[in-house]
């Protein structure tokens, strides 16, 4: 089945002259990092390639190779349109709105709708990036060492340094293959998951102060004035979700960003034995069993209501 996957998208490339790849809004170390560790290894192939991020690529991802390449937007006059770790088309944001369905959906979502005319969708797997790096040599794409570079930064910041439950020993050893190409271990994990800015902390210390609790939830919001209060120039939560994730004895953790006065994004985070991916799928969100997420429609206030309404039915039924 794999195998003949491979081949279809083997010979996708080989004919592909100018190809778009596209990841999702509020971009992730495994968006960005598929994103340019499947359109390294392309440019080096000979192909036209536009790297496109509706959010634009977040600064803390400048130091990984190709990172000048990506574009806000599409170019006309491209033949082969590919997204990595996006579950439905909604996550690309508007940017391929006029648009055909791609040609080809990389993921490992669960919640994947399969929306490509080919689809490689392992929901197993601890990262998008983890899947291109074991697949790139079936298509004929050798793995530079820049190309490494930026799927170990995925695969780091999708197992959180190799911490999630997803990660199993084979997304260690192809973490290994990929330093053996040349990824350097101790400074991408630096820049993926240690270094800090000031901004960032201030925008943390904003959430921090609203965390509430009851029981084993523990949620907390930030609004869009904590935002520019804090001087933070992004629009995710700065990964304020993996800190909040770490108080011990919690079973889910639910931050709240706000996007605009009627839009919030909404995070899930989960222990052991519930799955939060089917709670933000009817949110129309999606993701993993114990990381998921949603756009919510409505205030801060509503959203906050409906979600944690549903959250606590979940919690009172696993
Ligand atoms: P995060 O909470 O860090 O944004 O995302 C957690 C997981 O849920 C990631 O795998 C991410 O791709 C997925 N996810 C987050 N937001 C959305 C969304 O709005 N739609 C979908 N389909 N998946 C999402
Ligand atoms: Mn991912």
């Amino acid at each position: 089945m794999i195998e003949k996957i491979d081949e279809a998208i083997r010979q996708l490339l080989q004919n592909a002259r100018s190809i778009v790849i596209v990841s999702h809004i509020r971009p992730d170390a495994d968006a960005v990092g598929s994103l340019l560790g499947l359109g390294l290894p392309l440019l080096a192939a000979g192909k036209q390639v536009q790297l496109v991020l509706q959010d634009g690529l977040p600064e803390r991802y400048a130091f990984l190779p190709g990172a000048d390449k990506v574009a806000r937007a599409v170019q006309s006059g491209f033949d082969t349109l590919i997204t990595v770790d996006c579950s439905d088309l909604k996550r690309t944001g508007t940017v391929l709105a006029d648009l055909r369905a791609p040609d080809l959906n990389i993921d490992h979502h669960a919640t994947n709708l399969f929306f490509g005319a080919i689809n490689l969708v392992e929901p197993e797997a601890s990262a998008t990036a983890y899947v291109l790096s074991r697949h790139l040599p079936d298509w004929g794409l050798p793995v530079s060492a820049e190309s490494a570079q930026c799927l170990l930064a995925g695969i780091l910041g999708d197992t959180i340094g190799f911490r999630t439950s997803a990660t199993d020993s084979q997304t260690l050893r192809a973490a290994a293959a990929l330093m053996d190409k040349g990824a350097d271990l101790p400074m991408v994990y630096r820049q993926t998951l240690l270094s800090r800015s000031i901004p960032e902390l201030r925008y943390w210390g904003q959430g921090l102060i609203k965390i509430q609790h009851e029981g084993a939830l523990l949620w907390s919001a930030l609004t869009l004035d904590d935002r520019i209060k804090a001087g933070y120039p992004e629009n995710d939560d700065a990964d304020l979700i993996n800190l909040l994730s770490s108080v011990s004895g919690l079973r889910v953790v639910v931050l709240f960003i706000e996007q605009a006065p009627d839009r919030v994004k909404v995070s899930w985070r989960s222990a052991e034995g519930i799955d939060v991916s089917g709670l933000a799928f009817e949110f129309g969100g999606g993701g993993h069993a114990a990381a998921a997420g949603a756009d919510v429609g409505g205030s801060l206030d509503e959203v906050v209501e409906k979600v944690l309404t549903k959250t606590k039915q979940l919690l009172a039924n696993s």
